[in-house]
């Protein structure tokens, strides 16, 4: 088994917090160098138990939930070439109509008292990663990822495009945000399509808000259809929001079938378009 693929306790201590949109925050990690080795597109996970911040929340879900709390996971918004282990946090919401629970574990995270902080994770795990072989089995990645979306992928088109991985494959990321201000790493994602034009196209849309330059709108199958070059030789990595275990739960009870989210509505469009199930791969977060 290599390195890549063992889960372990590691420490890192917070050297950076930093805002990327109003309701997002970005920990960078040090992290023994011996320790950063992981694979783009991987998560890390952490226990909310670490923190005494949070134990009598911990102590009260356990209590009302009936079941110990588990680790959170989160992706590496860094790469593995970066000097720092980082992920992305945007809190969820509670609501008292669709949820049981409030969240707990990523508005602790999710703010600048992260700084300096010092906390165990376990590191590095998950299946969203690009194959060895690319260049053989595809001349095109699209990158089709909502809201907080856009962290896996951000590692993914770092490592590929930083480190001149696969130089045949051309990489479009469609990122689609609520309103401009929601797009996270939006700098570092322009710096990188000036950089590599001839192998990253950037194509932002925002659903809330027109802007001058920016595409307005829901995200629909003809966008995707329109950057998809070859459904042969395409691979499809998709993430975002999709129907959670609870709202799978809740729909059994009452009978009704919950609405199709992000993940649910990409699936059916690249079946559409004929893309073999083998070149798609998708993440969500609930
Ligand atoms: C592979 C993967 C990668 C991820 N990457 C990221 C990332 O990069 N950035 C990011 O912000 N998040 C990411 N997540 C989500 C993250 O792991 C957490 O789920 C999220 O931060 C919420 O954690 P929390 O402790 O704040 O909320 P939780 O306590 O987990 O609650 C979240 C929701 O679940 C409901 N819930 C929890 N327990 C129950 C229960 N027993 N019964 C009914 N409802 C319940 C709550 O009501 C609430 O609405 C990722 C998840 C996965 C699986």
């Amino acid at each position: 088994m290599s390195d890549s693929k063992k889960i372990r306790p590691i420490r890192g201590i917070v050297t950076k917090a930093i805002q990327e949109t109003p309701d997002t925050w970005t920990l960078h990690l040090e992290v023994k160098p011996s320790e950063r080795n992981y694979l783009a597109g991987q998560f890390l996970s952490i226990s909310p138990k670490q923190f005494p911040e949070l134990s009598e929340l911990v102590a009260y879900f356990e209590h009302k939930k009936g079941k110990k709390e588990l680790i959170r996971a989160y992706s590496m918004a860094s790469a593995p070439h970066e000097p720092t282990v980082s992920f992305t946090i945007r809190p969820e919401r509670f609501s008292p109509e669709h949820d049981d629970y409030a969240p707990f574990l990523s508005p602790f995270l999710a703010s600048p008292f992260m700084k300096g902080r010092e906390f165990e994770f376990l590191g590095y795990t998950g299946p969203y990663i690009l194959p060895a072989n690319l260049e053989e089995q595809a001349d095109q990645v699209v990158h089709l990822v909502a809201g907080s979306g856009a962290v896996p992928n951000f590692s993914l088109l770092k490592d590929q495009l930083i480190q001149n991985k696969n130089p045949s494959v051309h990489h479009t990321l469609i990122d689609i945000n609520r309103t401009y201000e929601d797009i996270i790493y939006r700098a570092e994602l322009e710096e990188l399509a000036q950089k590599y034009p001839k192998r990253f196209t950037l194509v932002h849309r925002l659903t809330r808000e027109e802007r001058p330059g920016f595409v307005n709108g829901r995200p629909t199958f003809d966008l995707l259809r329109e950057h998809v070059k070859d459904p042969s030789r395409v691979l499809v990595y998709a993430c975002g929001s999709a129907i959670t275990k609870w709202q799978k739960k809740h729909a059994k009870l009452t009978g009704e079938k919950p609405a199709p989210r992000f993940i649910e509505t990409v699936t059916d469009w690249t079946r559409q378009l004929g893309i073999d199930k083998k070149r798609f791969k998708h993440e969500s977060y609930g």
